[in-house]
């Protein structure tokens, strides 16, 4: 019998790169930068660092390639060590923020991108690898964007650095443009005809048609598994209850379908699952975010449902509003999609949109995001004018700016628009700057382990308090309540609820009977330890302050106070000094509650209304404290309402 890493060898050769290796690497040899173009599932980001590692690229230095998604840096380099029958972490390992699975063994290093620039921090040159792989580089977010420019310039600097670009859309001659001509290759993928089926009136209730057509698809169809594209991990929590629900109502029939969820968030044990081929005479169900598009290639998919809306991060510069928007996929995207269905065999995709009604092709996030982060990166690394930064699409003038303004304000940047040490202090920690502003800040109340607690509970990305079925929302809600005791906001009972955990042992049994996410506690564990470490490393003491709960809430306006929003009359909330109504989000544990004349919340989001998640009470009086360049005492007075004069 074959062991698993004979068969890894076996199930290599059947790739479709497999067949363009030697030529592969003969170009990479000859030329310093190539851009790689190939069909999703063709083997690039499994394939080529192994090819490369095969014909001794990693006796001098690492491969390094990026994936601008967690899941994908982390599913690949699994993928990979299996093939190779190493440990994960070993030759073979990934980095992404919060989570180093890599060792002084590591050869292969599979990394978000974000995390590649944060290394650029540390090594400038990069010294320790001999490729680096800009992978997926079609999605063009922010953070490969700004790699491009760096990576390029370090090119010159470092002849005998390798440099390859891929990607899976056909942007490849931008590509090679701004790379000074480099050469582009493309590997042929294998792809089978996709039918496509339309949606003659789309429906308004996007989720629901889309379970329809599943169980459409289920009844009417040959086997075959299943992908279905929705937005984020709520909406596909919700199909899956959907699905479920159905299922039963069908009897018998429900052991025929297997449902996989896969996003950004979820669980490491439970990503595997998505991968396993579905039992004979079953149909797997795949609900996916945009990551399975093409970071994330499943096989034996012949049907995608592609409802055609993605979440994207949406900034307006004038305002500096930033949230997280459910749009309308782009021609390409939605071309993609429907290949996903094509792979292995002919496939049907069942478009829930009208295609015509498409942009062609997705706006790059430099364009529509808040660049305050990356702006201090490009400082920190002593690039000064960012106004002439190599940018392959600059972003207006107007959103730099604004980033400018925002870092000054936090005292990240001085009147010369030069990086403080505060600003370098605030770039140690792989958050956006005003959160790494709190943090940083909460020295001077007093308050660091509080502070730590609070951002880490802030960062899990996913939410930690449990959202159960309708019949014990009430229970539910009762158990949250509990830890909102002061009444001064959600930051504090986020602090509360740290804490409780903490006194009972770290005890999921506890969180199960309070309503509360243990992964999630755990996951924020995980991360306040490297935040304290983080803090040990630039010389701040841990310091608390427990019973100060004013301190607490000035360090978290320290960062915050761009956020900041006062009552009106109405019960909504005014930004100070910008003109946007907010809302309490109704998850807030202050939803509802007696309302507070002053808040400061974390993050916007946008649904039917501009909604501000978390949020805590502060005095106004803090704001000129704090940041007195930013408000004037005008600005406080202004929204307080009019004295009667006597
Ligand atoms: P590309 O980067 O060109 O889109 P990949 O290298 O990601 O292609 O994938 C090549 C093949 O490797 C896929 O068709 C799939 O069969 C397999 N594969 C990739 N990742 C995994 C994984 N985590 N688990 C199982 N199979 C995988
Ligand atoms: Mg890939």
């Amino acid at each position: 019998s074959r062991t698993v890493a004979e068969r890894g060898k076996e199930d290599r050769k059947m790739l479709p790169i497999y067949a363009y290796r030697d030529e592969l690497l003969k170009h990479i040899e000859e030329n310093q930068i190539l851009v790689i173009v190939g069909e999703t599932g063709s083997g690039k980001t499994t394939q080529i660092p192994q090819y490369l590692q095969e014909a001794g690229y990693t006796k001098r230095g690492k491969i390094g390639c990026t994936q601008p998604r967690r899941v994908a840096a982390m599913s690949v380099a699994s993928r990979v060590a299996q093939e190779l029958g190493v440990k994960l972490g070993h030759e073979v390992g990934y980095s992404i923020r919060f989570e180093d699975c890599t060792s002084e063994k590591t050869v292969i290093k599979y990394m978000t991108d974000g995390m590649l620039l944060r290394e650029l921090l540390i090594e400038p040159t990069l010294g320790s690898y001999s490729v680096i792989m800009v992978d997926e580089a079609h999605e063009r977010t922010l953070s490969t964007d700004i790699l491009f420019g760096l990576v390029k310039d370090l090119a010159k600097a470092r002849p005998d650095l390798r440099l390859i670009i891929s990607s899976a859309t056909l942007e490849a001659k931008k590509f090679s443009e701004y790379f000074d001509s480099a050469m582009i290759y493309p590997i042929p993928g294998r792809r089978y005809p996709v039918e496509k089926l339309f949606q003659k009136c789309p429906e308004p209730d996007r989720l629901e048609t889309a379970i329809r057509t599943v169980f459409q698809i289920h009844q009417t169809e040959p086997l075959g598994d299943v992908l279905v594209f929705l937005t984020g991990q709520e909406e596909i929590e919700t199909a899956e209850t959907k699905l479920k629900q159905r299922m039963k109502d069908l009897g018998s029939k429900s052991s025929e379908i297997i449902i996989c969820p896969i996003y950004s968030n979820l669980p490491t044990e439970l990503q595997a699952k998505v991968f396993e081929p579905a039992a004979k005479g079953t149909r797997k169900v795949v609900l996916a975010t945009n990551i399975a598009e093409t970071s994330l290639t499943i096989d034996g998919i012949r049907y995608v449902v592609d409802p055609g809306y993605c979440k994207i991060n949406s900034y307006d510069p004038k305002t500096g509003m930033e949230s997280l928007l459910e749009t309308p996929i782009s021609k390409a995207s939605a071309e993609q999609r429907a290949g996903r269905s094509g792979r292995t065999g002919p496939g049907k995709c069942f478009r829930l949109y009208n295609v015509k009604d498409l942009e062609a092709t997705t706006v790059p996030e430099v364009k529509r995001a808040n660049l305050a982060s990356v702006v201090l990166t490009l400082k920190s690394l002593g690039i000064n004018d960012v106004y002439h930064f190599d940018f392959m699409d600059p972003p207006s003038d107007n959103s730099l700016v604004k980033a400018l303004e925002l870092l000054y304000a936090l005292g990240a940047l001085d009147a010369k628009s030069e990086i403080t040490k505060l600003g370098e202090r605030m770039v140690e920690f792989p958050v956006d700057p005003m959160l790494s502003k709190m943090i940083v800040g909460s020295e001077k109340y007093k308050c660091s382990v509080e502070i730590i607690t609070i951002a880490a509970m802030l960062s899990t990305g996913s939410s930690i308090f449990y959202r159960p079925s309708k019949n014990q929302q009430y229970l539910a809600d009762n158990a949250r309540m509990n830890f909102y005791t002061e009444k001064a906001g959600d930051h504090i009972a986020l602090l509360r609820v740290y804490n409780t955990w903490k006194e009972m042992d770290y005890s999921s049994q506890w969180c199960y009977e309070n309503y509360i996410q243990s992964k999630s506690m755990r996951r924020a564990r995980d991360i306040r330890e490297q935040l304290a470490g983080l803090l040990k490393k630039i010389g701040v003491e841990l310091t608390s302050n427990p019973d100060d709960l004013d301190a607490v809430k000035k360090a978290i306006v320290a960062g915050f106070f761009p956020h900041s929003a006062k009552l009106q009359k109405d019960g909504s909330y005014k930004r100070v000094r910008e003109p946007q109504t907010v809302y309490v989000h109704p998850n807030s544990g202050l939803f509802g509650a007696p309302p507070k004349k002053w808040l400061v919340y974390h993050e916007l989001v946008l649904t039917t209304k501009e909604y501000m998640r978390h949020v805590t009470e502060m005095k106004p009086e803090w704001l000129v404290e704090i940041a007195p360049h930013y408000f004037k005492l005008k600005d406080i007075e202004e929204a307080q309402p009019k004295k009667t004069q006597s």
